[in-house]
């Protein structure tokens, strides 16, 4: 067993330069709410609800803000109006989102309407991020990683942010002795997938923080989870899921049919990971988990997979230069 002090110590250190502060919270916040008022002036029963890594415990500083726009009944993405936003740009995927900064900052938002999934699933990974003091630096490192070794971007084919979120909280619960359960099936009542929307960001005040018998430092949590993906899990029979807190076999419906990469939506239960369709993204995955924990469990050193010097002067530096 490597209790690994000094690799464990460089994953806090990096995660402590990089989160995301209560004051970029506020400003997101802010902005949020004016777009809100905005917004009501034309649709008096509009929503606005910030998600994704900003709320969900799990951020940088330098993260961009999801935003979803709840609107009742039929309404296009360009039928609405934005002011106080500049450089807007629409893209139009399976969920329709569009991109804007902030006028006079460097502060970007990407907003859809309607897909209050990303509500709910914003606060189910809020839960588990708070859920063991571990679990924020685990996965920020883990993101900054895959960025790092350009694996973390779904619009090139690669894995989303989010999927890889799931990824980490799999192998966290799928330990011979788990750091995590699933808190879908522990606190049901919480997570229920068709509660009202506007209930579910208290879902998370009501699940208490998880008591684990496991308690290996990070740096052996993050040599595993490099481990379990570069050697263990069956990418071609198995589904990471999750909702079950394990593994579940692949069948042979077109949700994982044919597909290289397969983790379970908690509430939709389709494939997070479509966007890896190429075999040689999947392939170019695959190696960096190999060479990665080859390399961190000879040298115990993260500068050795990643340039944690530099990545903080790039998140320090992202930060200044917005206007605030
Ligand atoms: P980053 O810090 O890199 O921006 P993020 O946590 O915001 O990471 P993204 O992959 O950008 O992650 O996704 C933003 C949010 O959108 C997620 O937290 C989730 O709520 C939602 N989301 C993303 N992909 C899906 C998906 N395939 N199905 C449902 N919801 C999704
Ligand atoms: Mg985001």
């Amino acid at each position: 067993m490597c209790l690994c002090p000094q690799l464990s110590d460089q994953m806090v250190e990096l995660f402590d330069a990089c989160q995301q502060k209560t004051s970029d919270l506020e400003r997101k916040e802010a902005c949020r709410a004016r777009l809100q008022k905005d917004i009501q002036s034309i649709y008096a029963v509009a929503r606005l609800y910030l998600t994704g890594s900003s709320m969900n415990g799990l951020g940088c500083r330098s993260s961009d803000a999801d935003l979803c726009l709840v609107l009742k009944g039929n309404v296009s993405i360009s039928d609405s109006v934005l002011l106080y936003v500049e450089m807007t740009q629409l893209i139009r995927a399976k969920v329709p989102i569009l991109k804007f900064k902030e006028k006079d900052s460097d502060l970007e938002f990407d907003l859809n309407i309607n897909n209050t999934v990303g509500i709910r699933n914003t606060f189910l990974l809020r839960s588990y991020a708070y859920a063991d003091l571990r679990i924020r630096p685990m996965i920020l490192v883990v993101k900054k990683w895959a960025r790092h070794h350009q694996i973390n971007d779904a619009s090139k084919g690669t894995l989303s942010s989010y999927t890889l979120v799931l990824m980490v909280l799999h192998y966290l619960q799928t330990l011979k002795e788990p750091v995590l359960p699933s808190l879908q099936r522990d606190y049901p009542d919480c997570f229920y997938p068709f509660m009202d929307i506007d209930m579910v960001p208290e879902g998370p005040k009501r699940v208490p923080p998880y008591i684990s018998r496991n308690q290996s430092p990070l740096g052996e949590l993050l040599l595993g989870f490099l481990k379990y993906y570069a050697t263990d899990f069956r990418w071609d029979k198995q589904v990471i899921s999750v909702r079950e807190a394990k593994a579940l076999p692949k069948d042979n419906s077109v949700t994982w049919r044919n597909k290289y990469i397969s983790v379970e939506e908690p509430f939709e239960r389709n494939n997070v990971a479509r966007a890896v369709h190429e075999k040689i993204k999947f392939d170019a995955i695959k190696a960096e988990f190999a060479q990665s924990w080859r390399i961190l469990q000879d040298k115990k050193d993260l500068n050795s997979i990643l340039p944690v010097g530099a990545i903080i002067n790039k998140e320090v530096y992202l930060i200044r230069g917005s206007s605030y």
